[in-house]
């Protein structure tokens, strides 16, 4: 099997006049695995229905391997779709499941048991042939809806949440199997989802999407390290974001006025001088310790430490900068419990080279800067946190 490349050209989709998906491109290359990832409510799974050609766009082109499919009805699209709930055929064993689809092409007896089987076999169910549904955990079912649209064969398989509905280990281990499934057969993996963890998990390329719009696309390392905007910085893992005023910008850095000080920072290509803000993630800040060598080379933070709180492989120290919000620093427990000898109310230095400070952009969407915020804007409720 060989992956479909897609390419997105400003896709747009409104419904009943409010806006859905706003003049999007992408450009996803042929057998990768692709994240679009976002709080709900902004647009992945419209986008993916438009693919997979569920849904009609307004406007905008959807090319697959160069040719435009977005006048195709589903079927007749070189496209997959797994979804969140399993939708197998409760009264049909694993193996007619898995078969179902091949009807319909009118494939052979002995060729549909030699692709049932070689699709059972990659996703680790061969054994569970003749069981029913009901007779499977939700991963197993999950599973087996994989092998069901793999066996048709698809250029790019579309995955809406597909782990949604598992608890919190067995998404883990999914995410892994479903991975090495999408390096071994090698076609394109367009994948769905809100969970930033599961996404820099598993992707070769995300997009990070926010009210209709793509924000940010990159691989994952760069769409952590290096955020262009407040939106992305705050949805991908623990940030310290502040308000930031760029005084001079060359390629690739910038000086700028924060935390009341001057700080030194990297920036995507060249940012004009003027309001801003900064992101620096809690790891890659060093708490200094009373006597201990400054590098001339590091930005320097003072402030006083408002509380440690203990996590087991890593202890958060929240440093009062003079700010509306705390510093936060997360230093790995390497020697134990004991690791951070600060206690609430020392004075403090925290270290952070050039590299580990980047100048965003400021987001027009409203920051999720933590998980408690993130349900809320998921349930449709205000988010307190939100910048
Ligand atoms: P989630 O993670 O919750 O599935 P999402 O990012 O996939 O969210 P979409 O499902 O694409 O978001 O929805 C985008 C916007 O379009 C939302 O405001 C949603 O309410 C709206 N929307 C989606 N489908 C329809 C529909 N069939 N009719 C009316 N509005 C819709």
């Amino acid at each position: 099997m060989t992956g479909g490349a897609i390419r997105l050209h400003q896709l747009a989709k409104a419904f009943d006049g409010v806006p859905a998906v706003t003049g999007i491109d992408l450009d996803i290359p042929g057998g990768q695995f692709y994240s679009l990832l976002g709080a709900s409510g902004c647009g992945k799974t419209t986008t993916l229905r438009m693919i997979a050609g569920f849904e009609k766009p307004d406007s905008g082109r959807i090319e697959l391997d160069g040719r435009d499919v977005a006048g195709d009805p589903p079927h007749k699209r070189p496209v997959n779709t797994v979804f969140q709930t399993y939708a197998l055929f409760p009264f049909m064993s694993v193996a007619d499941n898995v078969a179902f689809g091949l009807r319909y092409l009118k494939t052979s007896k002995d060729e549909t048991k030699r692709r049932v089987g070689e699709a059972l076999e990659l996703v680790r169910m061969s054994d569970f042939a003749k069981r029913r549904p009901g007779q499977l955990s939700g991963g197993q079912q999950q599973r087996v809806a994989l092998a069901r649209a793999l066996v048709l064969r698809p250029r790019v398989l579309l995955l809406d949440e597909p782990l949604g509905a598992l608890d919190a280990k067995l998404r883990k281990q999914l995410q892994l199997e479903l991975r090495a499934v999408q390096r071994e057969v090698g076609i394109t993996f367009v994948y769905v989802t809100h969970d930033q963890e599961e996404a820099l998990t598993m992707s070769d390329q995300i997009a990070v999407m926010a009210g209709g719009r793509v924000e940010q696309i990159g691989p994952p390392e760069e769409i952590y390290s290096a955020p262009a905007t407040t939106y992305v910085a705050g949805f991908l893992g623990a940030a310290n974001i502040f308000d930031a005023d760029v005084i001079e910008s060359r390629a690739g850095s910038a000086v700028c006025t924060a935390l009341s000080t001057t700080v030194h920072a990297a920036v995507n290509g060249v940012s004009g001088p003027g309001p801003a803000a900064i992101v620096i993630r809690p790891e890659r800040i060093t708490l200094l310790t009373p006597g201990d060598a400054i590098d001339p080379g590091c930005n320097v933070i003072a402030g006083t430490v408002s509380e440690v709180v203990y996590l087991g492989s890593s202890t958060q120290v929240h440093v009062d900068v003079g700010q509306p919000t705390a510093l936060v620093v997360e230093v790995p427990n390497h020697a134990g419990p004991r690791s951070v000898i600060q206690q609430p109310g020392a004075q403090v230095q925290c270290l952070c080279t050039v590299d580990a400070v980047r100048v965003l952009t400021r987001s027009s969407t409203p920051v999720i800067t933590d998980p408690v915020a993130d349900s809320l804007v998921e349930t449709g409720l205000s988010a307190p946190a939100a910048r």
